[in-house]
């Protein structure tokens, strides 16, 4: 029984040099035991960054969105770029090794690696999920917290790295615990001019007469490939798509909404800001049937 898998670059980036005595893009090795320094700083300072990416029936889903996306945020980070061909090389064969099973997930992690030694650190992750199944159809219960930074902060202060999918998630995790103080499961974080954003793991999409909207790119959050994935969905579907810069209060007026996700897929949102929202249980069923069988 493989039910996790863990392979180690050896050379993450092309632009720094390889770590000693490797000849092999990278090597799986056992995931559970120890493979990470003490000193690095993933660990000691969430420097840098990562991506999760589901995997439906042995493939990677949304493979190369999430690819560009790492090294957008690795590009943010003033990180090495990574090598694309050498991490996408080391995905497939961390699935390869996985158990069959109908969903699965994978971690990429790209790390600043030891301070002061110059090699970054890469690692890729890959686990057999439990049953999202309850989720997918019961939904979830949100509040709108706020998240501090401007709308437009990603344009007035790149160095707080919004939209970059950085290590460092104990506020994503904090706000969690909040929501769970408030007697609900998740959140959709507000700009402190008083725009939606996105969940903290994941997008906000809404339906609204017949068309799906999310807030759009550009807020200092991230461009997520499950929106992506769903924004086809929907065109195939003969509906239109959309981004709206939007209120909380207007999110309110939206037909149904869903938190969204890789992993996850799409969490109908139940319960908004203590307001029971209506659920569409097929059209849910379709979207996280599209999400769970899309073979790129
Ligand atoms: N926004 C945040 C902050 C996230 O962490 C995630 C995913 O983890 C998403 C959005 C959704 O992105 P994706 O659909 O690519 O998984």
């Amino acid at each position: 029984m493989t039910r996790t898998a863990l392979a180690i670059l050896s050379r993450p980036s092309l632009d720094a040099p390889a770590h000693d005595g490797a000849i092999e893009p990278f090597a799986l090795v056992d995931p559970t035991s120890p493979q990470l320094s003490a000193l690095d700083l993933a660990a000691t300072r969430g420097d840098g960054v990562f991506e999760t990416i589901s995997v439906g029936d042995g493939r990677p889903q949304a493979l190369e969105p999430h690819l560009r996306r790492f090294a957008r945020s690795a590009a943010t980070l003033d990180l090495p770029a990574p090598d694309v061909d050498a991490w996408r090389e080391a995905i497939l064969s961390v699935v390869a090794t996985l158990d069959p099973a109908p969903e699965a997930a994978i971690k990429t992690v790209l790390s600043r690696g030891v301070e002061g030694d110059g090699r970054p650190t890469g690692w890729v992750y890959g686990w057999i999920v439990g049953d999202h199944s309850r989720v997918r159809t019961e939904g979830v219960r949100v509040v709108v917290l706020d998240r501090g930074y401007r709308h437009d902060v990603e344009r007035t202060s790149p160095w707080l790295l919004a939209g970059a999918k950085t290590l460092s998630y104990a506020v994503n995790r904090a706000v969690l615990r909040e929501a769970a103080r408030r007697g609900a499961d998740d959140v959709i974080f507000v700009s402190s001019d008083g725009y939606v954003l996105e969940g903290p793991t994941s997008t906000v999409v809404y339906r609204r007469g017949g068309a799906l909207f999310t807030p759009g790119t550009g807020l200092g959050i991230l461009e997520g490939t499950t929106q992506g994935s769903l924004f086809t969905f929907a065109e195939e579907r003969g509906m239109s798509t959309g981004y709206e810069l939007l209120t909380p209060a207007e999110l309110a007026e939206a037909d149904d909404i869903w938190l969204v996700s890789s992993v996850r897929h799409a969490a109908p949102v139940r319960e908004y800001e203590g307001r029971p929202m209506r659920v569409d249980a097929e059209f849910t069923a379709a979207m996280n049937d599209y999400l769970r069988t899309r073979v790129d």
